[in-house]
């Protein structure tokens, strides 16, 4: 495994890969989650790029930007054992000038749901996960169903922009109790963890609510709303189709059923399709 830190190095490191390149982005202190993406581009690509980069630019002011969990070692470690080719780990002034040209999330889908929380963290992601993509020359990126809307822009931005690459979304990776993996769990102390838990819990009802018949969407989210009054603070609880449009009636097979909460420190996200 290579380790580079600069644009130059990254784009000679690249010109030895001949064959496939699976690509997986992160933003490090890496879990389970992250490394079932590592594993499955792995097996499906004959190169394996990660990167390591917490963006700055997609976080929005007062977010935990400077307070984001950071273990460089461990993750080159597993990076390692994992069998990397190329570990990108850029500083920030590598990536970023001054008034850069700037990509902009669309009028609609990039400002609903986590895009009205947190205007502005969308178009921050889409300009790094653009540069990255051409940066690495993937012909596969892998990316989360933890993150649905990122996941779906990520997927128009590049029908958009005609880029030759192969968006792959991947199951999300859950603790055996059933909350999502993230970075930012480890803020969780213990008594917020089993309230964190009401996200799945919720989600898991309204599966069995579904499974038992029920299709009105305002009946399903009054009741996937109780099992969540053990958050802190609920910020949305939505039904909306693949792209992201709300829903009244639920559509098996073309529905995402999506929460947002803060559970002490953390704010969480989780979903599920259906
Ligand atoms: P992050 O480091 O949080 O930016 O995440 C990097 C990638 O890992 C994104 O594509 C995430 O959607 C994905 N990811 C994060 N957590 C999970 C999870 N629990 N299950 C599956 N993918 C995940």
């Amino acid at each position: 495994m290579v380790i580079v830190r600069t644009i130059k190095q990254m784009q000679e490191a690249k010109k030895g890969l001949f064959g496939s390149i699976g690509f997986v982005p992160t933003m490090g202190a890496l879990h389970q989650g992250h490394l079932s993406l590592i594993q499955q581009a792995r097996k499906e690509n004959d190169h394996l790029v990660v990167s390591i980069f917490v963006n700055p630019t997609q976080f929005l002011e007062g977010e935990d930007l400077n307070a984001y969990p950071r273990k460089d070692e461990a993750d080159i470690k597993i990076c390692e054992l994992t069998g990397v080719d190329i570990l990108f780990m850029p500083t920030v002034d590598a990536m970023y000038e001054a008034d850069e040209l700037c990509i902009g999330a669309p009028a609609i889908r990039g400002y609903v749901l986590e895009g009205e929380k947190r205007p502005g963290h969308f178009d921050g992601m889409l300009q790094v996960v653009m540069k990255l993509l051409n940066l690495s020359g993937a012909n596969r990126a892998y990316f989360g169903k933890k993150d649905a809307q990122q996941l779906a822009l990520i997927t128009q931005m590049v029908k958009n922009y005609f880029m030759d690459v192969t968006i792959v979304p991947c199951e999300i990776v859950r603790d055996e109790q059933g909350l999502a993996l993230s970075s930012r769990n480890v803020y969780l102390k213990d008594d917020e963890k089993e309230r964190a838990l009401s996200l799945s819990r919720a989600l898991k009802h309204a599966t069995k609510m579904v499974m038992a018949g029920e299709r009105d969407v305002a009946s399903i989210k009054a009741q996937m709303l109780e099992v969540l009054s053990e958050a802190d603070k609920v910020e949305y609880v939505a039904i909306v189709d693949r792209a992201f449009k709300a829903l009244e009636t639920v559509e098996i097979g073309n529905t995402i059923i999506l929460v947002a909460a803060w559970v002490g420190k953390p704010r969480l996200i989780d979903n599920l399709w259906v």
